[in-house]
């Protein structure tokens, strides 16, 4: 059981590489922080990883969430000095940021264009796969990854903005609303003028920084069950 209240940077913040924290409790190879520009794991985008230095340098192998706790997984058992230094492997966090701002530019055109919601979503660093629910030909796919790159070429801002839940619209919930942190302020990313989600991933800041989007696979996993992946260039 942790206790920390861990201060999120990164949903703030996505740019943010390196930071100083205190360690505020150890469990042999895990540490908590008092704040962390370190993602956990979690909405379908996988863990940063990167090093944390105090007496030496840890490896951080994989960050999670444990109530309001960041837990940062290391490579050794922690004894060293509380006063830590964090940086994170910035090539593999801007690929998933780029491939989260991807999924959701995804998702608001299969909800403008079809009304589909997304069921499932996993971000690798070199892909991302998508579940759809709904009926999607193959037929439709070339003018969905059209419209896709016509947003990239746009270069829309992408914002993160808060809301109360009071003032969500119905559209703005991509996933069950069970599954929405229980609070009175939701985090949304609005990519301007075009999609507007709850969600607290990391993204880029401007659509111009995926360059280019192609949807690499397409399977047929049942009628209102379709499954595809998308590439970046
Ligand atoms: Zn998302």
């Amino acid at each position: 059981m942790w206790i920390t209240k861990t201060d999120k940077l990164y949903l703030d913040d996505s740019y943010l590489k390196e930071f100083e924290a205190n360690v505020t409790e150890i469990n042999n190879n895990e540490i908590a922080l008092d704040s962390t520009a370190f993602y956990p794991e979690g909405g379908g985008q996988p863990s940063d990883q990167g090093e944390i230095i105090s007496d030496r340098i840890y490896k951080v192998i994989k960050v999670y969430k444990d109530s309001d706790a960041v837990v940062h997984v290391l490579d050794n058992n922690f004894e060293g000095d509380k006063k830590i230094k964090g940086i994170i492997d910035w090539n593999l966090r801007y690929a998933h940021m780029r491939y989260h701002t991807a999924v959701h530019i995804m998702s608001g055109i299969l909800f403008k264009e079809y009304g589909a919601r997304i069921t499932g979503s996993q971000i690798y660093s070199d892909k991302a796969r998508m579940d759809i629910n709904y009926d999607l030909k193959k037929e439709d796919l070339p003018t969905i990854e059209e419209m896709a790159n016509k947003i990239i070429k746009d270069d829309l801002e992408v914002k993160i903005i808060y809301l109360k839940r009071s003032e969500l619209r119905s559209d703005q919930v991509r996933v069950r609303e069970d599954l929405l942190p229980d609070v009175d302020i939701i985090r949304i990313i609005d990519i301007s003028g075009f999609d507007s989600q709850a969600d607290g991933g990391t993204h880029v800041k401007k659509t111009s920084e995926l360059k280019g989007i192609k949807i690499s696979k397409y399977e047929n996993k049942g009628k209102m069950n379709k499954r595809i992946y998308l590439n970046l260039l």
